[in-house]
């Protein structure tokens, strides 16, 4: 049984008084709890007969015969479509692992220059039929933190910029030292935009500005609530700006003391 919750709100009322509103939002959370452990239940239930659909078709795709014949064409939709569902339902996963409370984990050493590089060499098979520039400028910096988590925020964003930018744009990719000592993270790209009206709601889960196009483009939708959520647990926080049909830079600075400099080459 949860503990009875109290959303109390502070009100400026005249020039020496205050109201105080307070409302039991109990209910609210246990709701939010079921939604969440609902999604969660479904999503692991789906997986296992992905898994089982996806051993078949692969099976079936090792058939020599399989790419003359009428059933070469249908065997690679449902291959693509399945792998979809299938990305989808690990995405759901995360999502709800991460918004699950209770369980912080330490914070360990997360290598960014090297996820970087990784990154890096990913970004170009992705960018094949594009043709995008994209550079990348990386201080040698390390952070605390989760190393899958922030793999996982700092590919969605490049992601993001390679699919929503028309062929033949420049997308930028920076980690650098602030001369406060945070560290910002940078993906700028010219591609389509972002409408100032959708800005504020493109975290939310499930949310696309062009359902039709990001489709075809295998969006789930998901992937900047995933990004939101690993970095409200890394102490940031996502920032867009954005000029439709010029392009936007998607930003977040990680705070000073989960930062560490490149003093383990000189120590090791
Ligand atoms: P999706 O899987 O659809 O890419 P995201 O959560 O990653 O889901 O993004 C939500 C929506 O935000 C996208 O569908 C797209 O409309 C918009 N968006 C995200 N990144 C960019 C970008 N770099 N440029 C333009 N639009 C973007």
């Amino acid at each position: 049984q949860p503990m009875a919750s109290v959303e109390v709100r502070v009100i400026p009322y005249t020039a020496n008084e205050t109201l105080m509103v307070a409302r039991d939002v109990t209910r609210l959370q246990q709701l939010e709890q079921m939604r969440r452990d609902f999604v969660a239940n479904v999503s692991h239930e789906l997986r296992t007969p992905l898994t089982v659909l996806r051993g078949y078709l692969e099976m079936i795709g090792d058939d020599p015969r399989l790419d003359a014949g009428p059933w070469g064409k249908p065997h690679k939709m449902m291959t693509d479509q399945v792998g979809r569902m299938y990305s989808l339902v690990e995405q759901l996963l995360a999502l709800s692992r991460l918004e699950a409370r209770g369980e912080t984990e330490t914070p360990r050493d997360v290598d960014v220059p090297a996820l970087m590089h990784k990154l890096e060499s990913d970004s170009q098979a992705l960018n094949s039929d594009k043709q995008h520039s994209i550079r990348f400028d990386i201080d040698n910096l390390h952070m605390q933190g989760d190393s899958e988590q922030m793999t996982s925020a700092f590919a969605n964003l490049v992601a993001n910029a390679i699919h929503y930018t028309p062929a033949g744009g420049n997308i930028e990719v920076s980690w650098k030292k602030l001369p406060d000592g945070r560290a910002r993270f940078s993906v700028t790209d010219t591609g389509d935009g972002i409408a100032p009206e959708h800005i504020l709601r493109i975290t939310e889960r499930f949310y696309r500005v062009d359902k039709a196009r990001s489709r075809n483009t295998g969006g789930s939708g998901l992937g900047l609530s995933i990004v939101k959520h690993v970095l409200s647990r890394h102490r940031s926080r996502l920032e867009i700006r954005s000029t439709l049909g010029k392009g936007s830079t998607f930003w977040f600075d990680i705070p000073k003391d989960l930062v560490s400099g490149h003093q383990s080459v000189i120590n090791g």
